[in-house]
């Protein structure tokens, strides 16, 4: 396996990048690439910056230069719905491009020619996603963010979400935009401008992927100041404990299955 992890902003990354060991960097396609091994997983880190076509290059990239086998999107969304708060995580099932319509040629959200509107996400992957974010919520959170920034943040016992995630070339900063998404899009949980283009790239290549945002904002008025304050602050340490508890939990399951068939 090769794990391919990508953020769509410095903040996000940098701490991954910390940890690696041995990192190695690449400069590709105005691209840094950070090669190493994370937590024993043999990883390449790197930014997608922001927006659909962006993070496809890079997905296309890390599966066609890299060899890749595996794809982790790591980010911040608004909230899809008014249950979703500020510091909840979701973790996606699948993912659409909510501004993606060709109608009446194609059905609105369908991909032309790829027959699909939302593209599934790796179930294993989703799963062990969501097994690792679980972890952090429940031990980690209370030690790494402090009952300061959990007071500035309003992070009142965060909750893990899985379901439908939305992806555009947009920051969506307006009640009524939001309200239309959801309505337009049922079960949607988070919008962010990336991840649907990593999947539809993943499906094409036949990669598996997950995606997982921390909720940074209400995709309302307030979000672009929230937003920041939200990446500035405690969206990194988000990052790294989830992938950090993801990478641990891998390395354990690879070394039990060489045990098992090395008969040890
Ligand atoms: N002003 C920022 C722009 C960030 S765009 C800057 O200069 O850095 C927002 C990023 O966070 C995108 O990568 C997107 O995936 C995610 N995101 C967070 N909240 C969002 C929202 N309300 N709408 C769309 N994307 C959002």
């Amino acid at each position: 396996m090769r794990l391919g992890i990508i953020s769509a902003l410095h903040e996000e990354q940098q701490g991954l990048v910390e940890a690696m060991e041995g990192p190695y960097k690449l400069i590709h396609g105005m691209r840094e690439v950070w090669l190493g091994k994370l937590w024993e997983i043999d990883a390449v880190c790197v930014l997608s910056r922001i927006g659909k076509v962006a993070a496809a290059m890079t997905a296309t990239l890390l599966v066609e230069k890299f060899g890749v086998t595996h794809i982790v999107f790591t980010g911040v969304a608004g909230s899809g719905d008014p249950s979703i708060r500020v510091g909840d995580v979701v973790v996606a099932e699948s993912l659409v491009q909510h501004d993606m319509d060709a109608s009446p040629l194609f059905p609105r959200h369908e991909v032309p020619l790829t027959g699909q509107t939302h593209f599934l996400s790796d179930r294993q992957l989703a799963l062990q996603l969501g097994h690792a974010t679980q972890a952090f919520l429940d031990t980690e959170f209370a030690e790494v963010i402090d009952s300061e920034e959990q007071a500035v943040f309003a992070l009142q016992a965060p909750r893990l979400h899985r379901g439908l995630i939305a992806s555009g070339d947009q920051f969506v900063n307006g009640r009524e935009r939001i309200k239309a998404l959801g309505e337009a899009l049922p079960g949607l949980l988070a919008v962010e401008m990336e991840g649907a283009a990593v999947a539809q790239v993943c499906f094409e290549l036949g990669i598996p992927f997950g995606v997982i945002r921390t909720i940074s904002d209400n995709a309302n008025e307030n979000a672009a100041t929230d937003f920041m304050r939200f990446v500035k602050s405690v969206a990194a340490r988000y990052a790294f404990y989830i992938v950090r508890q993801f990478c641990r939990e891998l390395a354990a399951s690879s070394n039990q299955a060489s045990r098992v068939s090395a008969g040890t």
